[in-house]
């Protein structure tokens, strides 16, 4: 391996993106990553750069502009047509130490939750996983250092004086936000949640000014220790709950009568045009797929309408769809929490309330 010297921060420079694509179709959320890398890099006045790994994926380089990347390095091999744990570390790794970003961001997807950690090991620095807010506020970054101008590490006391990534992530179970700064290595990294920073517009003009570079990848069968034989897409179509404008959502509250409870949310849903979410109680008890749950273990959602139907409020839940444009909660107990967050609050009985619901949602 060559020689890395991880701990200068003056010798790093620039924002990058790991932009994710499977079959030659980009994942929605390196949009999002490069939306909020674009405010990060303008603010430490740097370039953004998008990363694209695969097998004649050249093609999708502007796309990556439009969403904000000034620059795409794009690495083309054979041995990169699937993602492998091996070969993606090995190519990802390669470029980090010859170019040396100071901020690498990743998708919380199952990719990115797999190669990020092992990027990061390999590169000998951190990784916040999970984050849900970046900032790089340099002068509020000062103020909080100024609590701590030096930091003792194994002894040794490190001067904390650099611009730096604070990295929020929910901690204790949700109970508390953790904000996590990287001081003394580089580059900074952090897995972020789909589905929670804002995409910007697709932007043509952008796209054009992208430039894109391709770089050359050295593979051989030995730096891939697992090989894909074949990808078997999954029968039933996932559900959408990311990209949903309406999600109706059920909780605990539908266990007196779980086969009607549901049929009136997807009834609910399909007059809204929208999908079925669901807290984890529901998933946990089996009546719903993983797949639908909503919350910091399950998806973040961001609808225009969020409907909760018997669901608590738990800090848990909150954190996957509080930032909804609108959010009705109908919960027959008048102190649940989730009445704090919600801009409209139905005190009832779900199964009296939903039939009224999907009646007037007809008949409008
Ligand atoms: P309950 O807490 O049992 O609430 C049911 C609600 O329904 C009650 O408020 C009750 O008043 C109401 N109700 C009952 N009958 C009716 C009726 N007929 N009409 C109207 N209202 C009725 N949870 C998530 O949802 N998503 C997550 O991603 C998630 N991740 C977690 C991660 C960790 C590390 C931990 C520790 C927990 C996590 N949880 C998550 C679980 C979370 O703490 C709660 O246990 C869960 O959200 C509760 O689900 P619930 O509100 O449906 O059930």
């Amino acid at each position: 391996m060559t020689e890395f010297h991880n701990t200068d921060p003056a010798a790093f420079r620039g924002v990058w993106v790991f932009c994710e694509q499977r079959g030659g179709e980009l994942n929605p959320t390196c949009f999002e990553l490069l939306s909020e890398g674009r405010k990060l890099a303008d603010d430490l006045g740097v370039e953004l750069c998008g990363l694209l790994l695969g097998d004649g994926v050249a093609a999708l380089a502007p796309t990556l502009g439009g969403y904000g990347a000034d620059r795409v390095y794009v690495c083309q091999h054979p041995l990169l047509k699937d993602y492998t744990t091996d070969a993606y570390t090995k190519v990802v790794c390669g470029m980090v130490m010859e170019r040396k970003p100071e901020i690498v961001l990743i998708g919380a997807t199952n990719i990115g939750r797999d190669l990020g950690p092992r990027c990061a090991a390999r590169l000998h620095t951190g990784l916040t996983a999970d984050c849900t807010h970046l900032d790089v506020d340099v002068a509020k970054y000062q103020e909080f250092l100024k609590r701590t101008s030096t930091l003792d590490v194994d002894g040794m006391k490190w001067d904390l004086t650099d611009r730096g990534l604070k990295m929020t992530r929910p901690a204790f179970g949700g109970h508390l936000m953790a904000t996590i700064i990287c001081p003394r290595f580089r580059p900074q990294m952090s897995t972020v949640r789909p589905g929670v920073m804002q995409c910007a517009p697709f932007d043509q003009a952008k796209a054009d000014a992208c430039r894109v570079e391709l770089c050359p990848v050295t593979l051989d069968e030995r730096d891939q220790k697992t090989r894909v034989l074949e990808v078997v897409k999954q029968a039933k179509a996932a559900v959408d709950l990311i990209g949903a404008e309406v999600v109706v959502s059920v909780g605990y509250g539908i266990s007196r009568d779980v086969k009607t409870g549901l049929a009136l949310a997807q009834q609910l849903a399909d007059a809204l045009g929208g999908v079925v979410g669901a807290s984890r109680a529901c998933v946990d008890a089996g009546w719903i797929g993983a797949d639908h749950q909503v919350g910091q273990t399950g998806k973040t959602v961001r609808p225009r309408l969020y409907i909760a139907l018997g669901i608590s409020g738990a800090i848990q839940h909150k954190a996957g769809m509080q930032d909804a444009a609108c959010i009705v909660a109908v919960n027959q107990n008048p102190a649940a929490p989730i009445f704090e967050v919600a801009d409209y609050g139905i005190p009832a009985d779900l199964f009296q309330v939903l039939p009224l619901m999907i009646e007037a949602t007809a008949s409008s």
